[in-house]
């Protein structure tokens, strides 16, 4: 008799918030925002960018106690479009002189993400590529992540929309992307700021889908557990893909419930109502704290998903 044997994951939590442009919980009792304090507590915490309005030092500072004091083992963040400074070639080259009222210490401001008061908090600042992290739970797990989006008036980490930054060429003669999105089976969670083609992508004014073509192809690609982002605001919610029908549901949300338990808890764990299924499907989640009028309106995401452990690898 044969036996096949999965291996062995653990079920860990993750909160997820995106573009809070320097919006901080809401801390009056009488708040009717999801976002809001007390805060969620999780493993993991994720920020998907623009985390600020214009990248001062000043914003960073607010941005930053308040993830110091946020209740997870790791803190996942990465740059927006908006977060011009912690873009340090274009900032010095061009945005420094388009804002000249904030010339900022690009130089500081790194040190204040990367440095090691920031680790002893357990944040991790994220450029593009990917990495393996551990947990104290057994959890190792592997994440892509990427600042970057389709370009959209003059703002940090852009690209014009015909270049592909996520999948290895096809062509003998082109170059490679420095840093392709991995295969299937080597990634587990997804964090970019901008959506993939037509998810969670389609603007307010418009109605037009704005998520980049090339990520699309790279996440159908690699089909993780999780691809998270923010960015198109409107675009808030999730969506369950289901891999070999290619169709994605809408997560209903009840949004007297996210209001009253300040976020939107998904059990996608194999002891939930719907485990999700490793391989065949990936939840994609918008989690824009901002509505499409920069106001703090939408709830975080709070999700619990096993992931592989030490063991399993
Ligand atoms: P942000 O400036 O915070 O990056 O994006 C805010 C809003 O700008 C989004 O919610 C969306 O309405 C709009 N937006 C961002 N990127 C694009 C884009 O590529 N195309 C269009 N049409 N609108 C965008
Ligand atoms: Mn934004
Ligand atoms: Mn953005």
């Amino acid at each position: 008799m044969s036996t096949t044997t999965t291996p062995p994951t653990v079920k860990t939590r993750i909160c997820i918030i995106s573009d809070t442009h320097t919006r901080v919980p809401n801390s009056s009792k009488t708040s009717k925002c999801a976002y809001r304090e007390p805060f969620p507590t999780a493993d993991i915490l994720i920020h998907c960018g623009d985390i600020t309005s214009t990248g001062l030092e000043t914003e960073y500072e607010e941005m930053l106690d308040f993830l110091k004091q946020a209740k997870a083992e790791l803190k996942l963040v990465i740059a927006g479009n908006h977060d011009i400074t912690l873009h340090e070639e274009l900032y010095l080259k061009r945005l420094k002189s388009k804002h000249k009222n904030v010339p900022e210490d690009v130089g500081k401001i790194r040190e204040m993400w990367m440095g090691e008061e920031a680790r002893r908090y357990g944040i991790v600042y994220l450029e593009e590529g990917t990495r393996t992290f551990e947990l104290g739970n057994g959890a190792r797990f592997t994440v892509y992540s990427s600042p970057w989006q389709p370009k959209y008036f003059d703002w940090a980490f852009t690209y014009p929309r015909n270049i592909d930054r996520f999948n290895p060429s096809q062509g003998l003669l082109k170059q490679n992307p420095a840093n392709p999105v991995p295969n299937h089976g080597h990634l587990d969670i997804m964090l970019t700021h901008g959506p993939p083609m037509g998810i969670r992508d389609e603007t307010f004014r418009g109605k037009e889908h704005v998520g980049c073509d090339h990520l699309r192809r790279a996440v159908e690609r690699c089909r993780p557990r999780i691809h998270c982002f923010g960015h198109i605001h409107e675009g808030w919610g999730a969506e369950r893909m289901d891999w070999k029908t290619g169709r994605a549901d809408l997560v209903e949300v009840d949004g007297e419930r996210v209001v009253e338990e300040r976020g939107v808890y998904l059990d996608l764990s194999s002891g939930g109502d719907r485990p999700l299924k490793w391989s065949e499907e990936t939840m994609f989640i918008n989690a824009s704290i901002m509505n499409v009028h920069y106001r703090p309106e939408n709830a975080p995401f709070v999700v619990d998903v096993d992931l592989p452990t030490k063991e399993s690898t």
